[in-house]
This record gives C-alpha cells, sequence and structure tokens, in this order.
C-alpha cells in the first residue's frame, strides 16, 4: 500500500529564505505561527526563541523574531 501522494508533497516542501533578512521565509501568517510553535516546543539550535511572527515588505512573507512587540500602542 503506497502513502497518499499529500503526504509526500508536505514533507519534501523546501524552506525558502528571504534576500532582505536570510530569515526563513513563510508563506502566509500560519505557516508562520506553526514554524513559531514548534520551535518554542522544541527549541532553536541558535539559541534565540522567537516570540512572534511579523510581515515582511520585502519577501511578501512571513518571518520569526525574537524581539517583543514594540509597545508603542
Ligand atoms: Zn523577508
Amino acid at each position: 500500500m503506497a502513502a497518499p501522494d499529500s503526504v509526500g508533497d508536505a514533507v519534501k516542501r523546501r524552506k525558502v529564505k528571504c534576500g532582505k533578512t536570510g530569515k526563513t521565509r513563510y508563506r502566509d501568517h500560519i505557516a508562520a505561527k506553526l514554524g513559531l510553535a514548534n520551535i518554542q516546543t522544541y527549541g532553536d539550535t541558535r539559541g534565540k526563541t522567537p516570540q512572534r511572527v511579523y510581515y515582511c515588505h520585502d519577501c511578501g512573507g512571513w518571518h520569526l523574531t525574537s524581539r517583543p512587540s514594540s509597545g508603542s500602542r
């Protein structure tokens, strides 16, 4: 029995980097939130734990940042 094609598609999805920041680019805020939750659960090899996601106008994608929100509300 072969696995459905949709499973393979999810696994072979490659990471895309932002040309401006060099960070991993997520295609939408949901994907970014999932990435954030994954890192907060399992940890990041670089030691910095991202706190939130933000939209990047340079690549039109979403990134994670360890900086808290500016608090300028
Ligand atoms: Zn970007």
